[in-house]
């Protein structure tokens, strides 16, 4: 089964958030399962800087007239084939892959993305001769447009069939409705049953509506996406194509994200031979100057500093964490009201607080190691990868009862402690209040050591990896093609 993987991110090589982590091991797991996976990218330095023995497979002409090499080779960090869209002036700029340095977007990110959709739909009608995808795999507003163009494309005698991957519906990749000229497609396209949004040009709606088939990073967003409150204006269009959506849980790449191996982490640890967790402890209680004691117990967070994550409840929830004696680290860029507001709460809590504002690797994977709670109350999350990570590494993850998290993480209550279930602590209502109360669960379980380990020993022995993911991609592939 040819299957081309069309994204705007891949760790390592450019990574703003959970999808390039997803889009990085996803390759390698289907390759795993007898798939033979390529991909296709835009052309961002780093991607081009990683791309070996590459060769320019063709020029193509983008929509609005502009002449693109698509280049091909293998990205040697992760030994897979590549297709890779060769056009600096679209994508060699500063700031993130869709932002400026003053965080606005790039006025003609509709362009640079819908490229990517173009070239996507032109491999599928055979740009590459030696090479033919069956299914094409589109992933988030970025990829959206592949579905449409090749929904669009020329009869062809052999059908490649199109799966479109929503990992978060609040980025919708909406464009003023002059642009809808540049992108090429019939003027049919722009109607309510097409791409069009209250007006605007959709990206997501643009793969919600054309791809064969649309999945998301979880059961649980899959259905809440179908509801008003997480729909984002789009739930009666995926209510009308439920038949046609799924939701596959995301994994961990434990090749990387496993503390038994991890170089970044200061000493490693594993479920059955935990002393090096608590010297990671240690020495980063140490490194960001907080109190070295073992016995407070360490919250961490690693998040994208947004609404979306839930985190003005954890700055009114701080001394539930700080009166009952622990310490909290968070690493986090985004929003600068949160940025702000995270660092005051350090500079007032010297010694128990640390706050890192910044996008840091090498550090996320030290906070996993060295703390005891991993916090992730986000307001909606349609997987979230943090909370697998904290399992993993031994670090009981606090969640809100929404999304992927509802389906990762089981609460520590009696019933499921006597069930030998719970892997960490659950709050079902966004509110301080029942925050607070999940934080003292936490702190209860924590005065009990001998269960505390149990539970702890439980979510790192489970089992996160993408074999089960890339099993049932791999099954949908083929009832497509069937
Ligand atoms: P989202 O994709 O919504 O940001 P996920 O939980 O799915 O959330 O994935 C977030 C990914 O980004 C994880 O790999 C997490 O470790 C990483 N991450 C988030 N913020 C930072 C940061 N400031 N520094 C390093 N890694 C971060």
């Amino acid at each position: 089964m040819n299957v081309l993987q069309v994204s705007a991110e891949i760790f390592p090589l450019l990574k703003t958030g959970g999808l390039a982590d997803i889009a990085g091991a996803l390759p390698g797991a289907l390759n795993a399962v007898g798939c033979d996976v390529r991909v296709l990218l835009p052309g961002f330095a780093s991607i081009l800087a990683d791309l070996e023995a590459a060769s320019v497979l063709a020029e193509v002409t983008a929509p609005w007239g502009e002449r693109v090499r698509v280049c091909q080779g293998r990205l040697s960090t992760l030994g897979i084939n590549a297709y890779v869209i060769d056009s600096p002036h679209l994508y060699h700029r500063p700031g993130t892959p869709y932002e400026d340095e003053r965080r606005q977007p790039h006025a003609d990110n509709h362009r640079r993305f819908a490229l990517l959709g173009w070239v996507g739909a032109q491999l599928a009608l055979g740009l590459d001769a030696h090479w033919q995808p069956q299914v094409v795999h589109s992933h988030d507003w970025h990829a959206g447009l592949t579905s449409a163009y090749m929904a669009f494309l020329p009869h062809r005698s052999q059908r490649v069939a199109s799966v479109f991957t929503v990992h978060n519906l609040a980025y919708q990749g909406l464009f003023a409705p002059s642009y809808f000229y540049d992108l090429g497609l019939p003027h049919e396209a722009f109607a309510v049953n097409g791409l069009e949004f209250h007006g605007l040009v959709s990206f997501m709606k643009a793969g919600l509506f054309y791809a064969d088939h649309i999945t998301t990073v979880s059961p649980t967003y899959a259905q809440e996406i179908q509801a008003p409150e997480q729909g984002c204006g789009l739930d009666g269009l995926l209510r009308t194509r439920r038949t046609e959506l799924s939701g596959i849980l995301n994994a961990v790449d434990e090749a990387i994200w496993n503390p038994a191996i991890d170089r970044q982490i200061g000493f490693n640890y594993a479920a059955r031979n935990p002393a090096g967790k608590a010297r990671c402890k240690a020495a980063v209680q140490q490194e960001l100057g907080l109190q070295v004691q073992a016995e407070a117990p360490l919250f961490g967070v690693v998040s994208r500093l947004t609404e979306q994550k839930g985190l003005h409840l954890l700055l009114g929830t701080l001394q539930a964490i700080l009166g009952r004696g622990g310490q909290l680290v968070v690493l986090g860029t985004g929003e600068s009201a949160l940025e702000t507001a995270f660092m005051a709460q350090a500079a007032l809590h010297p010694g128990v607080v640390s706050v890192r504002i910044g996008y840091d690797e090498t550090f996320a994977h030290k906070i996993f190691s060295a703390t005891d709670v991993t916090l992730v109350p986000s307001r909606f999350e349609p997987c979230g990868l943090t909370q697998m990570y904290g399992l993993k590494y031994g670090s009981l993850p606090l969640v809100h009862r929404v999304g992927g998290l509802a389906d990762t993480v089981v609460d520590c209550s009696l019933e499921e402690l006597a069930e030998e279930r719970a892997n960490g602590f659950v709050f079902n209502h966004f509110t301080t209040q029942a925050l607070e109360r999940a934080i003292g669960r936490a702190f209860a379980l924590y005065a009990r050591k001998s269960e505390w380990n149990l539970v702890r020993a439980r979510g790192m022995g489970q089992a996160l990896g993408w074999e089960v993911a890339a099993t049932q991609y791999a099954a949908l592939y083929q009832h497509l093609c069937a």
